[in-house]
């Protein structure tokens, strides 16, 4: 039979595999069992397993018996090993009882400390510690949590009637309560709960427990949880672990103290400890940001010229100790470590491990460090980044020469740069972007209610809180640029209006951030384009000799094709022609072409055209320089270029010399019920073959021309969208070759060239066989091919599939990430059938795709030979290829 429930410290018995088993244990629970087992110094406990959580959460929120029972034995080994009891009014044990998923989910669930404490054992906890002031602090500390975490009720009034009592005695700091300031507020606390829930807090230690223990289960399913594995992609049936282990603690006066430490730099990668902590504090109290945290190293503290001391100077063996552990921890996990430390008088304790969260910069620069230290391979620092996380180094950072108006110095918590108008709370924030204007966060603290906010702005200013503060590790983990802790910054949440430094702003006034250097400025600074140079550059080409597939881009502008050759194109994977139709200057031919009663009338208008697509094609050739691009005919409905407005009609009337009835008449004609399934793609070139025919035109003059200029010929390759039979390739590839041909003789010129098709339709994928006869390469529309599978409209899907995705009914958003068991399906079956009727046959992805890493390493599997990429995700496509590669 498995356990269900897993000791750990002390005498316990940790050779069980599943303990160690992060899906089993969770992530806290695996790392606390696995640090217990080589000897460093846990405070005893249990874990009881996510298995448990999940039969909890589908059972009715029930706990059976067996588990009722495993944890009474358990809470004995905690007992025997300190030798203390839950509940002994003498000489109490007191508990915590901590969340922990199999992937970390920082703050996201619910912890409670203290556990065990009520009116009688307070004082036995005073008695045995002989610190008055220390027990009635924690018991205070328990309420507030307890209320806050089980009992549901509003922390802001706790954290009121706290800054009333500190007010009234005129304490800036919490660490000036005494004793009897901390038994009034308990007494208060204990009022509050009665008044708000209707009964008194709970005094009987086994109620205090279980409460708990239910209040960590039902914390996988808050709503903050849920937004969080909505943004990070991470399952929403993996259900949390809970820990349940002795206190040691940090609020025992001047000898101890609390703090979270990383091995390395999570900013910047470098090899130097890093981190904060707090004399005579509990670990909730450096995380929330309610006292500013020392420095843990002196070198820190000197180079940010603070004044209170490092833990390196105040107490120099805890700290030599804690130092011993960071390089024991790293060379046994051989990766960063972020760990969570308590020292009760004098005495360290080690209460959590895990892989370190980090910014992109500092994951490359720890992979390609570590494999210079010989703790890891080429191979594993390749597929140790992330590389979504890429996409912060792909931004542009500001521009060192251009003048800044700094306004105020906080804490650079999490790198990058961000210019956008001040918001003062989430909500707003979120409004605001959803309008597309790029906003900046500010608040005196951020919470996990601010993660939506958080997620939508551009970056993220708090006035209090440290580098580890809730802001920072959020910030860094989403890439969102943040500078916390700028005390200069004082806000009024009622007149929406804040003070940096000695300036007026209101909530709408543009700000720039510099997360590098914690620098907070007026106005908005100009911005310089990234670069792909150092540990990045390193690790990439490590990457590209790991990679089979070609990575492409996805443009249609000689800037997006120069950017992207940059970032390391091979080519190009899809050119949309259509937006070199929606050009400004063009848009008139354009709808002449349109509104023409006859072909003779859209060939006019079409030789209006030609030298401008000619122009765009002659553009992008010289700039992928003998590289494939695959140019997509014309794929949109008509309808989409006519005008809107009776305004645009009129011009255009002037323009082409019609009445506007007659325009809005043919406008009308044109109008689609569903044009997503309408008059597109092939069946455009079909109808009218004038169109594709100017498009191959001026595709052909254009490599001509390159190809004579420059020597390097271009390697066009004409994708016919939307196919679904081999008669339309067939019919509309007789046009192009016919095309080509012309043109070659015109020219007297003679380059190779491809065609071939999108499989974006079902039927095309399932008849791909015979497609290929007439078809040199595939190229995935998995955009289109996911809509027209799924029978979901991408642009109408919004109000659906968020719900669907939370309910397990589909892992991801499927137009983000392909779905693999369907849509991939049929993916798979095109590429088999088009080889077994031609063996070379090109086949490449050109969807949104084509830069998921997931969908990348099932293009992988299937043997695909490019994916293609917008350009900023071109370095994302080829890590993942890598990774895909090596998997
Ligand atoms: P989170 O997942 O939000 O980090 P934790 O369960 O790690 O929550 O608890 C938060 C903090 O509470 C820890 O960093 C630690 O400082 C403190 N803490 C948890 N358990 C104990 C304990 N048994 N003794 C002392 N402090 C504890
Ligand atoms: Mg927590
Ligand atoms: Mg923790």
């Amino acid at each position: 039979m498995t356990k269900t429930v897993y000791p750990f410290g002390g005498d316990a018995d940790h050779s069980d595999p599943r303990q160690k088993d992060k899906t089993v244990t969770g992530g806290k629970g695996a790392n606390l069992a696995e640090m217990a087992s080589i000897g460093l110094p846990v405070p005893p406990g249990f874990t009881i397993t996510v298995e448990e959580c999940l039969r909890y959460l589908e059972g009715g929120a029930d706990f059976r018996p067996e588990l009722r029972e495993a944890v009474t034995g358990a809470l004995a080994h905690i007992e025997g090993t300190v030798g203390k009891k839950l509940g002994d009014a003498r000489d109490p044990l007191l508990v915590s009882v901590r969340s922990g998923a199999a992937v970390s989910m920082p703050g996201m669930m619910d912890t409670v400390l203290n556990l065990g404490l009520n009116d009688e054992t307070v004082a036995g906890l005073a008695a045995s510690s002989g610190d008055d002031r220390f027990a009635w602090d924690s018991y205070r500390r328990f309420i507030q949590m307890y209320s806050d975490v089980v009992l549901g009720l509003d922390h802001g009034l706790f954290e009121e009637a706290l800054e009333i009592a500190k007010e009234d005695k005129g304490y800036f700091s919490d660490t000036e309560m005494e004793t009897d300031d901390w038994q009034a507020l308990v007494d208060e606390f204990k009022g509050i709960v009665q008044q708000e829930r209707g009964s008194a807090f709970p005094q009987d230690v086994t109620e205090q427990l279980w409460g708990a223990i239910r209040a960590v289960f039902d914390s996988w399913d808050s709503e903050r949880a849920k937004v969080y594995r909505r943004l990070n992609d991470i399952p929403h049936d993996m259900g949390t672990a809970v820990n349940v282990q002795a206190m040691v603690f940090g609020n025992m006066g001047d000898t101890s103290a609390t703090g979270v430490a990383f091995t390395r730099d999570p900013s910047t990668g470098e090899k130097a400890y890093y981190g904060e902590w707090l004399v005579n504090a509990q670990g909730e109290d450096v995380v929330a940001g309610i006292r500013t945290p020392q420095y843990l190293t002196r070198a820190r503290r000197e180079a940010a010229g603070a004044e209170k001391p490092s833990m390196e100077e105040a107490m120099p063996d805890a700290y030599a100790e804690l130092a011993h552990v960071f390089d024991l921890l790293e060379k046994h996990y051989r990766d960063m470590q972020d760990i969570e430390f308590t020292v009760e008088r004098g005495k360290l304790f080690l209460l959590q491990t895990r892989n370190g969260k980090r910014t992109a910069k500092a994951a490359l620069k720890m992979a390609v460090d570590m494999v210079g230290e010989g703790l890891i391979d080429r191979d594993t620092a390749i597929c140790r980044v992330d590389p979504m996380a890429l996409d912060q180094l792909l931004h542009p950072t500001l521009d060192p020469d251009a003048p800044r108006d700094v306004m105020t110095t906080g804490l650079p918590a999490s790198p990058g740069a961000a210019s956008g108008k001040i918001v003062l709370d989430a909500d707003t924030a979120e409004q605001w972007a959803g309008r597309g204007e790029s906003v900046i966060l500010v608040r005196v603290e951020t919470s996990p209610e601010d993660i939506h906010g958080m997620h939508a702005a551009s970056g993220i200013l708090t006035a209090r809180g440290g580098m580890t503060s809730h802001a920072a590790v959020v910030a860094r983990g989403m890439g969102r640029c943040c500078v916390s802790g700028a005390s200069q910054v004082r806000i009024d949440r009622e007149a929406r209006t804040l003070q940096i430094g000695d300036r007026d702003l209101a909530e709408g006034d543009i700000i720039t951030l510099d997360g590098g250097n914690g620098q907070v400025m007026a106005g908005e600074v100009p911005t310089l384009e990234p670069e792909m140079a150092g540990d990045f550059a390193t690790l990439m080409e490590w990457a590209d000799a790991k990679r089979r597939m070609r990575v492409r881009t996805n443009a249609e502008t000689p800037a997006d094709c120069a950017r992207a050759r940059q970032f390391g194109a091979e080519g190009i994977g899809l050119c949309r022609t259509e937006h070199m139709f929606f050009d400004a200057a063009r848009i008139a031919a354009v709808r002449e072409m349109i509104l023409a009663e006859s072909e003779k009338g859209r060939r006019a208008a079409l030789d209006k055209l030609l030298p401008e697509q000619r122009d765009d094609f002659r553009a992008i050739f010289e700039e992928m320089a003998g590289l494939p691009c695959t140019i997509r005919l014309l794929d949109p409905p008509l309808h989409e270029f006519l005008p809107q407005g009776d305004a645009e009609f009129a011009e255009l009337s002037e323009i082409v010399g019609k009445p506007v009835e007659t325009l809005k008449r043919r406008a009308n004609e044109l109008h689609e019920f569903n044009p997503m399934l309408g008059h597109r793609g092939c069946r455009l070139g079909i109808t009218y073959p004038e169109i594709y025919e100017m498009q191959a035109r001026a595709i052909f003059e254009a490599a001509c021309d390159v190809a004579e200029a420059s020597g390097d010929a271009p390697l066009p390759e004409v994708m016919i969208p939307l196919v679904g039979t081999r008669r339309e390739l067939a019919i509309l590839r007789a046009l192009v070759d016919r095309v080509a041909k012309d043109v070659f003789a015109e020219k007297g010129c003679e380059l190779g060239y491809l065609v071939g098709t999108m499989i974006e339709l079902p039927r095309a994928a399932l008849m791909a066989g015979e497609i290929a006869q007439d078809g040199e390469f595939f190229s995935f529309g998995t955009n289109d091919l996911t809509q027209t599978t799924l029978g979901v409209s991408r642009d109408d899907s919004a109000r659906f599939l968020a719900q669907y995705v939370e309910r397990g009914i589909f892992a991801r958003d499927p137009f983000v990430s392909l779905d693999i068991d369907g849509v991939g399906q049929l993916v798979e079956i095109a590429a088999e059938r088009g080889r077994a009727t031609r063996s070379d046959i090109k086949l490449g992805i050109c969807g949104e795709h084509g830069g998921d890493p997931a969908s990348i390493a099932f293009c992988e599997k299937i043997g695909l030979d490019y994916v293609s990429a917008s350009p900023y995700r071109v370095p994302i496509a080829r890590l993942a290829a890598a990774q895909a590669a090596l998997r």
